[in-house]
């Protein structure tokens, strides 16, 4: 059991930002919903008007209140304290008691009264007193001469409503008040300063009043407030002007995206349908060559001959490597590389992983040592294919960049969820290593660092890339960490389910004995097999591959001729090729299901060189049973022949006959 990758110190685990793309789900250029942005253009302008039509308001309220406390404090107060200060309270309070006007006090009071507001220029300047709790009078009023229509004769009585809350506080209180509301009232719209007018003994007896003319300033401020609404109104106007051209812009933006992303799409169906198609044809003469040379090599031939082979199939199954990348970076790219979870050995799948590693590594006379413990559970549920490419990827790396020294191999199982396990790779080498700058652009596509001081190592730079989106999709990851010139540890990590809890035991002696199983083999004299390809050295690769097991094979051309075939007698087996002019496999396939009765359930082999992504479902959707992908590998071919051949059929090969 071991640390996670990454979680050790000095990992670097480059997620740089243009990594590959995730496994699921093809990047598609954002298109932004218009009925979205009118909602919030809508609700950012209406938030706009509202918040300016609050400052008006405010900023008028402010106005006027700046303006009152101006008038009251400098103009109002000052004067009804001259006045209030000429005033005896005594004398003041005898009169309210009296009403006398000809007390000598009254007029002598009036006409100084009169005097200060003929200098003063306010609007009214009087004395008011309490009468009764409901009713005040005035008693000197210095605004006007007797006889003017605006004059208020002494004991002119007055009801309280007239006044505001300033007035009644000035009694109350007992200092200076100013008014702050300035409602329309019978004298006019005023700013009013009151202040008490005490007797000999400090109690107040009454009030000065004295009013300015508010209308004036109202009307201004008014006049502004007016200019600034139509300024708003003219931003309005404007402001909706430019929205509109923004919501303009931003359609069209939008249909132009719309339009982008159509044809996006289009070019990605149009790059899968060219991948396709280019997949096929270049897996058929693919499978001509590896096949052939592989049937080659079984014939007696002169050793320098079986050299040249050996180079062929070896020079072709690297060509097949590279394609493959190129499909499952294609894959990668469009969303459509999938994960096919089956149960596996997992000692099989690390024991045909090190055979491979193992014949690179003896080639450039390096060590490989292992480590891995044997209670890694026996068989887990995942794609066995790609994590046997994940671990291919990074231990022929380990190989490919180190020339003297050692690679080194550990596996390690962590319990994860109930039924899973966390496996964890360690490859370790001690090779070239890559500088720290260069670790961040690792995994990136096509990207080969140092390509001048490795003096031309194969390789499309696509392998990492690939291995990292691998791990992603099975919920793990690969981290790196290397010391330039010393050497690298790659680190995989992925999410597997446990088939079978029980442990693996050793390596070596589980893949011994499934090694033993395969040389055990079989034969099937009375097995009738249809093989159908248009090319004709494909169907001797397939009938060369096929003749160990001593099968009776029929071969044909195209589809219309193995739906006549399958009508007219029985076969065990057909392996069918997918794309055949006349008539394709999948229209084939199709064909001999709708005949009905026993040819409902013959097996049918997809047997094609179309490993796009997704063609596995789409075989198995038509009528397939099974999928063998060409260049066929022996394996494959033995696992298939295994699960479809009846039992009945199959007899166990005496060592004469063992071909496998
Ligand atoms: P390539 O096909 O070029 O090997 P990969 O994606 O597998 O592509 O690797 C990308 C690059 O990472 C390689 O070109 C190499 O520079 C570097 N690299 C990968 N593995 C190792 C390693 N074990 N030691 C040193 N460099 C490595």
């Amino acid at each position: 059991m071991t640390a996670k990758p990454g979680s050790a110190p000095g990992v670097e685990n480059p997620h740089d930002p243009v990594g590959t793309p995730p496994v699921a789900g093809a990047a598609q250029p954002a298109v932004s919903d218009p009925r979205v942005l009118r909602r919030y253009l809508f609700w950012f302008f209406a938030a706009f008007i509202t918040v300016i039509f609050a400052v008006i308001i405010f900023n008028t309220i402010q106005q006027f209140n700046d303006v009152t406390l101006l008038v009251n404090s400098r103009m109002g107060l000052p004067l009804a304290q001259r006045a209030a200060a000429l005033i005896d309270g005594d004398a003041f309070e005898k009169l309210t008691k009296t009403l006398d006007p000809q007390d000598p006090f009254y007029e002598e009071t009036r006409l100084k009264l009169l005097r200060i507001k003929q200098d003063s220029g306010c609007l009214y300047l009087y004395t008011m007193a309490p009468y009764t709790d409901t009713v005040h009078l005035f008693i000197i009023d210095g605004s006007a001469e007797p006889g003017d229509p605006a004059f208020s004769p002494l004991g002119s009585k007055e009801p309280l409503y007239a006044y505001d809350s300033a007035y009644f506080r000035t009694y109350a209180m007992k200092t200076p008040q100013f008014s702050k509301i300035h409602p329309q009232m019978d004298w006019g719209i005023l700013i009013s300063t009151y202040v008490p007018i005490f007797n000999s003994s400090g109690a107040v007896v009454g009030i000065v009043g004295c009013d300015f003319d508010a209308a004036d300033i109202r009307s201004r401020i008014v006049a502004h407030v007016i200019r600034q609404m139509l300024l708003l109104c003219m931003f309005l106007l404007i402001g909706f002007y430019l929205y509109r051209l923004l919501l303009d812009a931003v359609k069209r933006q939008n249909l132009a995206l719309q339009e982008m992303n159509r044809k996006v799409l289009a070019a990605s169906e149009a790059k899968n349908a060219f991948l396709t198609r280019t997949s096929h044809e270049i897996r058929t003469p693919m499978n001509a060559i590896i096949g052939m040379s592989e049937l080659a090599q079984r014939e007696p031939c002169p050793p320098r001959a079986l050299e040249y082979i050996a180079g062929i199939r070896n020079a072709g199954a690297n060509l097949l490597g590279i394609i493959n990348d190129i499909l499952d970076f294609a894959g990668i790219e469009s969303g459509t590389l999938r994960i096919h979870p089956a149960p596996y050995e997992t000692a099989s799948l690390l024991h045909d992983v090190l055979t491979v590693a193992r014949i690179r590594a003896e080639e450039k006379a390096l060590a490989l040592p292992t480590d891995i413990p044997p209670d890694i559970p026996r068989s887990m549920v995942g794609d066995a294919g790609r994590v046997r490419q994940i671990l291919l990827n990074l231990l022929s790396n380990a190989v490919k960049y180190t020339d003297a020294g050692f690679v080194k191999f550990s596996a390690y199982a962590t319990p994860d969820a109930d039924d899973a396990v966390r496996l964890t790779f360690v490859v370790e080498d001690s090779g070239i290593g890559i500088r720290q700058e260069d670790l961040p652009k690792l995994f990136r596509e096509f990207v080969r660092i140092g390509e001048k001081r490795r003096g031309g190592t194969e390789g499309t730079g696509l392998g990492l890339s690939i291995a990292r989106s691998l791990c992603r999709a099975m919920d793990g990851d690969i981290a790196v960490r290397s010391e330039y010139g010393r050497g690298s540890v790659f680190t995989a990590e992925l999410k597997q389910t446990v088939h079978d809890r029980r442990p693996m035991g050793a390596v070596t002696r589980a893949a011994e004995k499934r090694a033993e199983r395969q040389r055990a083999g079989f034969i099937a004299p009375e097995a009738e097999l249809l093989i159908v390809d248009d090319l004709p050295a494909n169907l001797l690769v397939a009938e060369g591959l096929l003749a160990p097991y001593r099968v009776r094979v029929t071969t044909c051309a195209n589809g219309r001729e193995a739906v006549d075939l399958v009508r007219e007698r029985p076969f065990d087996l057909v392996l069918m090729d997918h794309m055949m002019p006349v008539m394709d496999g999948v229209e084939a396939a199709r064909a001999v299901r709708a005949q009905g009765g026993e040819r409902r359930t013959v097996p049918i082999v997809a047997l094609t060189a179309n490993a796009v992504s997704g063609m596995r479902e789409m075989f198995l959707a038509n009528g397939f049973n099974d999928f063998l992908s060409k260049p066929i590998d022996v394996l494959e071919l033995d696992a298939v022949l295994a699960r479809w051949i009846p039992a009945g059929k199959r007899r166990a090969a005496v060592p004469e006959q063992k071909g496998l």
